[in-house]
């Protein structure tokens, strides 16, 4: 692309209807193509219910598409067994990189005790520095882990992972760019020098928005909430209010100097689409 900006897609494994629905997941990564992404990476599910089918979606894209993949896994209840068979699998695909994760802790589960093997990603990105030269990608939050107790210590943590030999760092989406500012310019201070690529998710509707607020705890600008509350029952301009939302967003990230964006494209083409069309 013109302003040659690394793009990349998240997706996830459908939970049902896979072979139908991840057909229709390749028709909207086809339309995405045209961006040249650097790379589309494929969710797997923490709990256990995707995992199988995050493995076949991320080969399906790759054969099908002839983009590069990278797989996301967690390591949250594996054993080093488990970990080095999935490894395995990757190598022998000729698959490139990986997103090394730790994953939720099970929500249905009180007295949860986490494996001696993987207690944090850290201890993934070691095992997999070990045993592959795989370029490894982890999670980071501008609005700081749930579980940590304050940033400076999420982002001890988090240098931890640079550390064990992670090569790039993919944040959690967020609505309010301060928040991604203010996290590099700390990362920065703690000594990460990795890329930390900015992840986006065009909002186009209020679901999206009450999801998002519930699952990552990211800020929502209260302008935005009350512009697409207005609009709820004019699905068109909700749409197009989200969208040039994420636009704006982008482009000041752009003129920002990033040098990449990762979208969350929640399996659909269009929002990403007109994001890319417009600040491209
Ligand atoms: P970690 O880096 O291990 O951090 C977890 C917590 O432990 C943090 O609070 C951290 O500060 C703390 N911590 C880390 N190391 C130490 C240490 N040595 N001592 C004390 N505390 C420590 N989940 C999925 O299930 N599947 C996915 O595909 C998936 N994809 C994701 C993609 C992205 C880009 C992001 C941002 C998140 C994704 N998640 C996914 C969610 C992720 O699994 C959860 O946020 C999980 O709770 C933390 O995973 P992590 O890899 O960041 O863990």
């Amino acid at each position: 692309n013109p302003k040659k900006l690394v793009i990349s897609f998240e997706v996830f494994p459908p939970k049902k209807d896979f072979e139908e629905k991840a057909q229709k997941l390749i028709e909207e990564l086809a339309i995405l193509k045209q961006f040249e992404p650097a790379f589309v990476s494929v969710t797997y599910g923490a709990g256990g219910s995707t995992q199988n089918h995050s493995f076949e979606l991320a080969m399906k894209i790759k054969k099908e598409l002839s983009i590069e993949i990278m797989p996301h896994f967690t390591c949250i209840g594996a054993s080093k067994e488990n970990v080095k068979e999935y490894l395995n699998l990757i190598k022998n695909n000729n698959i490139n990189s990986i997103l090394a994760l730790r994953g939720d802790v099970p929500q249905d589960c009180e007295d949860f005790e986490f494996n001696d093997d993987f207690r944090f990603a850290s201890d993934l990105v070691d095992f997999i520095k070990a045993k592959t030269n795989l370029s490894i990608g982890v999670a980071g939050y501008p609005e700081v882990h749930k579980e940590a107790p304050n940033a400076k210590q999420d982002l001890e943590n988090l240098k931890k992972k640079i550390d064990s030999g992670a090569n790039a760092i993919i944040t959690q989406v967020f609505f309010n760019n301060d928040h991604y500012y203010d996290f590099v310019e700390k990362a920065h201070q703690e000594g990460i020098n990795v890329p930390i690529i900015p992840g986006i998710l065009p909002i186009t509707n209020l679901k999206q928005i009450e999801r998002m607020v519930s699952m990552c705890g990211s800020e929502i600008p209260i302008d935005l909430i009350e512009q697409i509350t207005k609009y709820q029952d004019d699905k068109k301009t909700m749409r197009k209010i989200g969208i040039e939302f994420a636009v704006n967003q982008c482009q000041e990230l752009i003129n920002s100097g990033v040098s990449g964006i990762h979208f969350y494209t929640l399996n659909k083409a269009g929002a990403t689409k007109e994001v890319l069309e417009n600040i491209l």
